[in-house]
């Protein structure tokens, strides 16, 4: 049985997630895979957890309701917990859009291993983007509860960091978490502060 320090002195990093919340279209996916590129180059063990991805298999069968939604992040975070259990750290691009929501995925996680990003941008600058075309479907009542349109999206209140997409790049937001991840899961970093 490999035991988490084990996996920890081999990694020389702590576990860890970096959940995302925030509208479609403001830059969760695009910042998640830069960030993972350049975790993985600095010798981080990293994943990105495709939300699309999980409900094109494990969770095909949810839809978009609140409580389909719940689930669906509900699986997510066990199968984030399984990554975590193996050496991770994880990024989770989902736009979990409630308090309440978020609230049950951070109490499955140790505090010391778990950190909310809220990526900010207006719902207009989203709509404008629309990466998928979800939005123009969304206005014409093709697809429901659409969060931002016809689904609610509460943004939180207290998040352990926030990336303005809508005023940074892609390269400044992505640096940014870059940073944050160094100083919450870095084991080098934790021995430098205690020097
Ligand atoms: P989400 O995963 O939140 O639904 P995506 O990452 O799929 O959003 O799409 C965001 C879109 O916005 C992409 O087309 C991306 O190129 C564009 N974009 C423009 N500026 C930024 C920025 N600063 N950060 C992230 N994405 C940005």
């Amino acid at each position: 049985m490999i035991k988490q320090h084990e996996i920890k002195l081999a990694n020389q990093h702590r576990v860890g997630v970096v959940w995302f919340t925030g509208l479609s279209g403001s830059g969760k996916t695009t910042i998640s895979l830069r960030v993972e590129r350049l975790l993985i180059d600095r010798g981080y063990r990293c994943v990105v957890l495709d939300g699309d991805m999980l409900r094109a298999g494990l969770n095909s069968d949810l839809g978009y309701t609140e409580a389909d939604r719940t689930e669906n992040l509900r699986r997510t975070a066990e199968v984030t917990a399984m990554f975590l259990d193996v050496g991770f750290i994880v990024l989770v691009p989902m736009i979990t859009p409630t308090e309440a929501m978020r609230a049950l995925i951070r109490m499955r996680f140790d505090e010391q291993s778990y950190a909310e990003v809220y990526v900010r941008c207006s719902l207009d600058t989203c709509e404008q983007r629309d990466p998928k075309g979800l939005y123009r479907k969304a206005r014409k009542g093709i697809i429901r509860d659409f969060t931002g349109i016809d689904g609610r999206y509460e943004p939180p209140p207290q998040p352990e960091l926030t990336l303005d997409t809508e005023h940074r790049s892609v390269g400044q937001c992505a640096q940014q978490l870059v940073e944050f991840i160094d100083r919450k899961y870095s084991i080098h970093q934790k021995e430098q502060e205690i020097q």
